[in-house]
């Protein structure tokens, strides 16, 4: 019967005619009528025990007269002692994401008197908190005076929670805690739309881990796991408030910095972070190192959109990883090709060792007392067909993210010990060995090989590591140690104190020698500069070791002096060699003459770049057309004018709203040196830029639409159609390529 009751109660398809029983006969409906108070009393009664709703109402003063006393049971007190108390106390409100809704808050709207429906507060009474959604209507008298209010209440924890998990999830990344891809989409797309209106800069910094995957493979993803916390963790303290923080997915990171456009900051900060994230991890016992790699784009200069600014940074990312990894970039409108041109070489890569486009080079290595040579380092060369000679520092680490690394290595090796052992029968040769083939189970079987079939001593070879193989499995990196040591090679560690540099494992790893980064060297001899305590720390350091020091990249007589009296037992440098073909290794090694003659400037100078960019050059109220020929941090050569004098003051338009203000030192014919008022600042691998750019949003007050500009193509306005003024002061003359001739 109770079914059949329930059935017809809720009209299903199964339900009997309406007033018709199971035995067939008619009962009758009975109604409750509205004026059957005892009835409908009961009615609400059930309601309110079921807890399907509860009951409140206040008095004139909005204190509790009444309150269902299944909704007073959530209260630690007594029903008694919550009637009496203001509403809103019993109350805290929870708006959760919702900024409208704390725009009129509840006691707000009771003291205004006004009917409110389906706000969310939270019952926090001691215990678990919960959830309500309460209403209330303001409830007068005929004379219309306000007696207080009447309202619902309803219990919504489980919804509420449900809804805030899913927020969460939808929000933030549930390993690190920190904002998600979705959320930090939205927040770039809110502030670069607040900031379009009020002109403001914002800066979009990417980041990706280097050599996270090896993390991943070796200790296993919880250790992953680990590290992608230990790496929020890290960048949380070193952001700060100063921006937001986000996962993008995998070990893609997001940082949001508002208002900062400084470049010279932004790169500080970059460089920081590089610094932070590469320090040693401890994952569950192991020691893991990674390093990470930044790009750096910021509005409105690089982008206005969301999409063109993220865009913006990850070619500007790309760029960073493209140029060794380790390194922040700015984003600049030529990463766009060299975007392409990267993948252009990658493609070509695959066949130049085929092709025998590929040759080794060697540099020698000479005794600092004697000047004496010791040995080479082999070091790549390839020549493309159409694109000229292309760089190691260019290739290589694109060979090391296509895996064509191996084969390039295993070629090398090869390569270098059969040309060494045509050498005199103490020279060493010393071969780069990447970190992916370090981590190559081959590798000892490699160098046994062509130790074997070149005949060539195992003493005599020398491998060259950087500080990158320390990452990963420790145990693994020290069996590999072992069966190297156990042939009887010679190990180096390259480009000491440049990425990961920790001095734990010197003490631990079977170095014979350690190879002083140049950027140690280049600057030592500047005034102020610690370069050259690092040295003498370094090298006193490897003596402690027994470890030989080559100090690397020598290229000037007071380098040469400097490294000497700071005890390096080993020099290599352009001021002694660059690296020469197998042929002039035998040349000069020929006639029994080992020892090299310095030969290089007195002194080194701040580094100069060969250029040939077309600039403007802007003097009073006119812009001349000129050739940059080289660029440094303090000063450039700029060709073009005529006679201008020295001291003139100009302002050169570098591009993409780059202004810098200069004076001239020299001057003759249409060539000046100009120094900079404000020197430039790296942008994080070989380039310069200026810290600071005119804005687009400038630009178009100067009468080109913002519209108009395509993302990332700031130029200035070209005026080169415009009529000269009357105070052009100088004679523009045409400069072709290479010569200088007036037009
Ligand atoms: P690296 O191992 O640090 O090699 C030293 C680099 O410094 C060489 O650049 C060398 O030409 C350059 N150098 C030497 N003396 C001076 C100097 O006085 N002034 C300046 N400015 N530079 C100097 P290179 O040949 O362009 O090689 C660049 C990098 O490419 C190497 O840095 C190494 O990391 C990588 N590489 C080159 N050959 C190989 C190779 O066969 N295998 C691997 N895995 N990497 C290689
Ligand atoms: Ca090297
Ligand atoms: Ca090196």
């Amino acid at each position: 019967m109770a079914v059949r009751g329930f059935l017809r109660g809720i009209g299903g398809k199964n339900a009997m005619p309406q007033g018709a029983s199971a035995d067939g006969s008619e009962r009758p409906l009975k109604p409750i009528a509205m004026g059957d108070g005892a009835t409908r009393l009961q009615l609400l009664d059930e309601f309110e025990a079921g807890g399907i709703g509860w009951f409140w109402a206040t008095d004139d003063q909005n204190r509790l007269i009444y309150l269902s006393p299944a909704a007073a049971a959530n209260f630690q007190v007594s029903h008694e002692e919550l009637i009496g108390r203001p509403l809103t106390s019993l109350f805290t409100l929870e708006n959760g994401e919702d900024e409208e809704a704390a725009e009129r808050p509840l006691p707000f709207l009771i003291s205004a008197r006004t009917k409110f429906a389906n706000m969310t507060v939270k019952v926090d009474a001691g215990g678990d908190p919960r959830w309500w959604t309460i209403s209330g209507k303001p409830y007068q008298d005929a004379n219309g005076v306000f007696l207080g209010y009447r309202g619902g209440a309803k219990d919504i924890t489980a919804d509420f929670e449900r809804q805030r998990d899913n927020t969460r999830a939808a929000h933030f990344d549930s390993l690190t805690g920190l904002a998600n891809r979705n959320r930090m989409t939205r927040r770039l797309t809110a502030i670069l739309t607040a900031y379009k209106a009020a002109k403001r800069s914002c800066a979009l910094l990417m980041l990706d881990l280097d050599r996270f995957k090896a993390v991943n493979d070796t200790l296993g993803h919880p250790a992953g796991d680990e590290l992608l916390k230990q790496v929020a963790q890290r960048l949380e303290r070193i952001v700060g408030p100063k921006g937001e923080i986000g996962r993008l997915g995998g070990d893609e990171f997001q940082v949001i910095l508002p208002d900062i456009d400084d470049r010279g900051d932004l790169g500080e900060l970059a460089h920081r972070i590089i610094q932070m994230i590469s320090q040693p991890y401890s994952l569950d016992g192991s020691r893991a190192i990674i390093g990470t790699s930044v790009g750096i784009a910021v509005a409105p200069y690089d982008g206005i959109e969301p999409s063109d600014l993220v865009k913006s940074a990850d070619l500007a990312l790309y760029a960073a990883k493209g140029g060794g990894r380790g390194q922040y970039r700015f984003y600049s409108n030529d990463l766009k090709d060299s975007a392409q041109q990267r993948r252009e070489i990658e493609e070509d890569l695959r066949d130049a060792l085929s092709r025998g486009e590929l040759r080794m080079y060697y540099q020698p290595v000479v005794c600092s007392q004697t000047h004496k040579v010791k040995g080479f380092e082999a070091l790549m060369r390839w020549e493309h067909p159409e694109r000229g000679p292309i760089s190691p520092a260019v290739f290589i680490p694109i060979a090391e993210d296509s895996n064509l690394i191996i084969a390039l290595g295993e070629w090398a090796m090869r390569q270098a010990c059969e040309d060494a052992a045509k050498w005199p029968a103490d020279m060493t040769v010393s071969v780069n060995v990447s970190a992916q083939q370090f981590s190559t189970d081959s590798l000892p079987a490699l160098v046994t090989n062509a130790l074997a079939s070149s005949g060539l001593k195992p003493r005599r070879l020398e491998l060259e590591i950087t500080e990158s193989v320390f990452m990963g499995d420790a145990a693994t990196t020290d069996a590999m140690f072992a069966k190297l040591k156990k042939i009887g090679v010679r190990l180096a560690l390259d480009d000491f104190g440049t990425g990961y540099s920790s001095l734990g494992y010197l003490r631990k790893a079977p170095f014979d020698k350690i190879k002083i980064d140049q950027s140690f060297v280049r600057g030592s001899t500047e005034d102020d500069n610690s370069n050259s305590a690092i040295i003498a720390a370094i090298v006193s350091l490897a003596d402690a070791l027994d470890m030989e020091t080559t100090a690397e990249g020598v290229e000037a007589m007071d380098e040469l002096a400097l490294v000497k009296k700071r005890g390096a037992t080993l020099i290599q440098g352009f001021i002694f060699s660059r690296a020469v073909p197998q042929e002039e290794v035998l040349e000069k090694l020929a006639d029994g003459n080992f020892v090299y003659e310095p030969n290089g400037p007195e002194k080194q100078r701040s580094q100069r770049r060969t250029l040939f960019r077309r600039i403007g050059v802007i003097h009073e109220d006119h812009r001349y057309e000129a050739v940059l020929r080289n660029l440094s941090r303090t000063g450039a050569m700029i060709e073009g004018l005529l006679e201008v004098p020295v001291g003139t003051d100009l302002v050169l338009d570098l591009g993409e709203g780059q202004l810098a203000i200069c004076r001239v030192r020299r001057s003759q014919d249409a060539t000046q040196g100009v120094e900079f008022e404000t020197p430039l600042i790296s942008d994080g691998a070989d380039g310069l830029c200026t810290r600071h750019r005119i804005s687009p949003y400038a630009l178009a007050a100067a009468g080109m639409p913002l519209a108009a500009l395509p993302p990332g193509h700031y130029a200035m306005p070209d005026r080169r159609g415009a009529r000269p003024t009357d105070n052009r002061r100088f004679m523009q003359v045409d400069v072709g390529m290479g010569a200088s001739r007036a037009a």
